[in-house]
């Protein structure tokens, strides 16, 4: 078994960088600790990263600010998966540079998967030259060196290394919720889908090992968290990489025995590997939520074997029929690409049947966004952006039929539910165990406990419902 691990005299190297910059904050700033502000675009997994950068940020010395105004340094931790999410953060980049020309000691740092692209750096090297750090993904654990480099020579600094052997463990993490925890299993992914950046950007699968990850669980059960979130791009080939099958499974096994009052979800996963000793799993373990994000991407056969998926509508629908078959009361969501490259609207209808035959909880639908150095964006793409949004709308529309269908059976039903916060309507909410928003009245007291919840009024997209006995 190879764990593709930092080594410990490269992270020992940056506990003492903490140090060093330590030291230099405290001669820049005196006793009056600088702010940082951080803002993480994209998927849980980028959140996670971004939570142990903010871990080391807050080691060095920073404290943080929600107000960019006031920040001594800014990062912005990017994502790639679509054109969209670039543009965006190309955009706030751009409104950064007010802030330097009225503070010109801030330091302005971009990482995550976007800035991994080579073309990217590019363009902030030559286009944004105020910004003064830009680091990959697989270098996170050095932000206290990188940042070291960039006060002490006040020069810009760059670091793209493309290394695998980038597990770091024992690194602190700042998380962003007191009860809500993200457990990263594995990093990087093996599918190369032939639209995704990801592979390109995180590099090869490689898996945490499996004491590692069990004694995060069990430290954050003993800390109190109510919700574990197991994380990994493809979850369930958990441990492939390793030659072991199946050990997934046994994870959520594991981690579904260490004693306590919390409950386990994780995301996500591939349909190839979502296999029956998964699912079997899933409906033996009492703290494993009754919910399944099994991204199908599209209903057509032909287009599922042009994008790489491994698996056809057949083998999906089987493994949604035996996942229903275990688990009844299972919510199933999905994400869906719309417009990939010479996908025909007769093809595009087969995710229309599909949708419905499934009867998702919740969909999260995407038009096809062409990415660099993926063999799509060599793929001739005839159909017009207008079709393809004509399509997403109808897409939209059967998801929305489908999901009120499902939600109206809710009516009168009692679920458990951890409440989360107060939302913008003033009333508390929280998931049930398919990962359906609830809202409700009730006192602060409750946030972060877990009540019940009797449906009275299930809408499309959120149920509202009232506090009640357990039954
Ligand atoms: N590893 C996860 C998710 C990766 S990205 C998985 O395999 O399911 C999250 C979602 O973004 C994908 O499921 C896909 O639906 C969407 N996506 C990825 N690349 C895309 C692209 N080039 N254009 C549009 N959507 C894309
Ligand atoms: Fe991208 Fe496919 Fe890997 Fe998911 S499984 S990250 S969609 S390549």
């Amino acid at each position: 078994m190879t764990v593709l691990a930092v080594s410990n005299e490269a992270l020992n190297r940056q506990f003492e960088y903490i140090t060093e910059v330590q030291r230099l904050l405290k001669d820049r700033y005196g006793e009056e600790a600088p702010k940082a502000f951080t803002h993480t675009y994209g998927c849980q997994g980028n959140v996670a990263d971004g939570e142990r950068i903010d871990g080391l940020l807050e080691q060095m010395g920073y404290e943080f600010t929600k107000d960019p105004s006031e920040a001594d340094l800014i990062l912005f931790n990017t994502c790639a998966v679509r054109e969209h999410a670039e543009e965006r953060v190309y955009g706030n980049v751009g409104r950064l540079k007010k802030f330097k020309e009225t503070n010109p000691g801030l330091i302005i740092a971009l990482c995550g998967c976007m800035v991994q692209q080579e073309h990217v750096a590019k363009r902030l090297k030559s286009n944004f030259p105020y910004v003064d750090l830009v680091f990959g993904t697989h270098v996170q654990y050095k932000v206290p060196e990188l940042l070291y480099r960039c006060l002490s020579s006040g020069e810009r600094v760059f670091d793209l290394t493309a290394d695998d052997n980038d597990i770091a463990e024992g690194l602190a993490t700042r998380r962003n919720h007191p009860f809500k925890a993200f457990l990263p299993i594995s990093y990087g992914c093996n599918n190369f889908c032939t639209f995704c950046v990801v592979p390109h950007v995180r590099g090869r699968e490689r898996s945490r090992t499996y004491e590692d990850i069990m004694t995060d669980a069990r430290a954050l059960v003993a800390d109190g968290y109510k919700e574990i979130m197991l994380l990994g791009q493809n979850v369930n080939s958990f441990g492939n990489d390793f030659g072991e099958e199946e050990l997934f499974p046994k994870l959520l096994r594991d981690i579904n025995d260490l004693p306590g009052d919390f409950l386990i979800r994780f995301m996500t996963s591939h349909p190839k590997d979502c296999s029956r000793a998964l699912l079997d799993a899933m409906a033996d373990c009492e703290k494993v939520e009754r919910h399944l994000h099994l991204p199908v991407q599209s209903g057509n056969s032909e287009v599922l074997h042009r994008m790489n998926r491994h698996y056809d509508r057949e083998k999906y629908l089987e493994t949604i029929h035996y996942a229903r078959e275990v688990m009844p009361d299972l919510s199933i969501t999905s994400d869906i690409i719309v417009g990939f490259p010479g996908e025909t609207h007769e093809q595009f209808l087969d995710t229309i049947s599909l949708v419905r035959e499934v009867g998702y909880s919740a969909l999260y639908t995407f038009l096809y966004s062409p990415r660099v150095g993926t063999p799509g964006a060599k793929m001739p793409n005839p159909v017009t952006p207008s079709e393809k949004q004509q399509w997403f709308e109808e897409l939209q529309f059967a998801q929305e039929q489908v999901a009120s269908a499902r939600s109206a059976e809710t009516l009168g039903k009692t679920y458990r539910v951890l409440v989360e916060s107060r939302n913008k309507a003033g009333r508390l909410c929280g998931r049930n165990s398919g990962n359906t928003m609830i809202e409700f009245d009730g006192p602060d007291e409750l946030i972060g406990n877990f009540v019940h919840v009797t449906i009275t009024e299930p809408l499309t997209w959120i149920l509202k419902g009232e506090l009640t006995e357990r039954v």
